[in-house]
């Protein structure tokens, strides 16, 4: 492992020591040793932020992880892809692999801020920040992460992200955990895949099947401040399968954005479970969804606001998909 310090002729407050280490465990022994004196560093896209802005103090110890080998990378198995945590948002936001398993995590990469940021900040930053636009696209794949702590003896192990975001909401996240990855599980080969692409307003289709009679319909939308460049005020993601006749079923949609942690929106999936979607029924779905998300308030949006837009881009986003099925016939 290597280590150095920055020499600065320059009277600094704070010169902080950079370790390289070579393996995820010599990382995690370090931060147990300097605790919150230390500080993990992939991409450092947020840090920086977060440092030149006063919100954080920077760290006596930086941590680099882009020195572990391994952690970087989407490979294809039997029946699910895993993300190397490492693996940069440009990276994510061009790879088939992604596109076809993973569609609404493909578009919300192509949505987090500029290329230039996109070419350094990684997928695992963007979770482990807690609060990135990849999280509600995430959650609709069900997406599981895999980390290394102490507490679990240095062994990699996989937990739902659900379940991560709930221990990061009750303020007991293992301080020292390193994520390594990101899985998602593979649909079934015979689903087709549309995804909507709001931009464009056109559907992506992945594969085809004419014997399929179920295909997956999925979206993503993300409102900033600005238009492009800028940290999400809401982030919403769709996911479910869709029958020739329109029944929605596997019906997964989950909403975020700013400094909000994301969540799945159950009472509002169950809404939706095993009907036919009545375009009707759009407003009864916007009131659902702004009833069910607990967001927040800042001085840039109320929680109301939030609220309001969350359940607009979700029931919008969903009767697009039905005018196009409806416009292919
Ligand atoms: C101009 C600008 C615009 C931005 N726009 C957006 C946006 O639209 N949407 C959005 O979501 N984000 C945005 N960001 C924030 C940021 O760029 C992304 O969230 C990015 O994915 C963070 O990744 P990183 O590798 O740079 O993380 P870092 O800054 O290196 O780390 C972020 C946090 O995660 C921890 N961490 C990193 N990797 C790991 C790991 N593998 N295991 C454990 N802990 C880890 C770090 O300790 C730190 O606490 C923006 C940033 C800037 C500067």
């Amino acid at each position: 492992m290597n280590m150095y310090q920055h020499n600065s002729s320059l009277s600094t407050p704070l010169v902080p020591t950079v370790w390289e280490p070579s393996s995820a465990e010599e990382a995690v022994f370090l931060k147990r040793q300097y605790g919150a004196d230390a500080a993990y560093i992939a991409g450092s896209t947020l840090l920086r932020t977060q440092w030149e802005n006063g919100l954080l103090s920077m760290p006596e110890h930086m941590i680099r992880l882009d020195t572990i080998p391994g952690l970087r990378g989407i490979t294809e198995h039997k029946q699910r892809i895993q993300i190397g945590a490492l693996t940069s948002l440009r990276e994510c936001g061009k790879n088939q692999l992604m596109r076809i398993h993973g569609n609404t995590c493909y578009t919300a990469c192509c949505h987090i801020a500029a290329p230039s940021i996109r070419n350094q900040g990684t997928i695992g930053g963007n979770i482990s920040s807690a609060v990135g636009d990849m999280i509600p696209a995430l959650l609709v794949h069900d997406a599981r992460l895999v980390w290394l702590d102490q507490a679990n003896h240095l062994a990699p192990y996989e937990q739902e992200l659900i379940d991560w975001l709930e221990q990061v909401r009750l303020g007991r996240r293992s301080p020292d955990a390193i994520l390594l990855g990101i899985v998602l599980d593979k649909g079934e080969p015979d689903f087709v895949s549309m995804h909507h692409d709001q931009e464009e307003s056109t559907f992506a289709c992945n594969s085809f099947s004419e014997s399929s009679s179920w295909r997956e319909v999925s979206f993503y939308r993300k409102v900033g401040r600005r238009e492009a460049f800028t940290p999400s005020l809401v982030t919403v993601a769709f996911r479910a399968l869709m029958n020739r006749e329109g029944t929605l079923v596997d019906v997964k949609m989950a909403a975020g954005g700013g400094a909000g942690l994301a969540m799945r929106l159950s009472r509002c999936e169950h809404l939706l479970e095993g009907q036919v979607y009545d375009p009707q029924q759009t407003a009864t779905l916007a009131a659902q969804v702004e009833e069910e998300w607990a967001s927040y308030s800042d001085p840039f949006a109320s929680e109301a606001y939030r609220r309001q837009t969350a359940g607009n881009l979700l029931a919008a986003g969903l009767w697009e998909i039905l005018y196009q099925e409806m416009e292919r016939g």
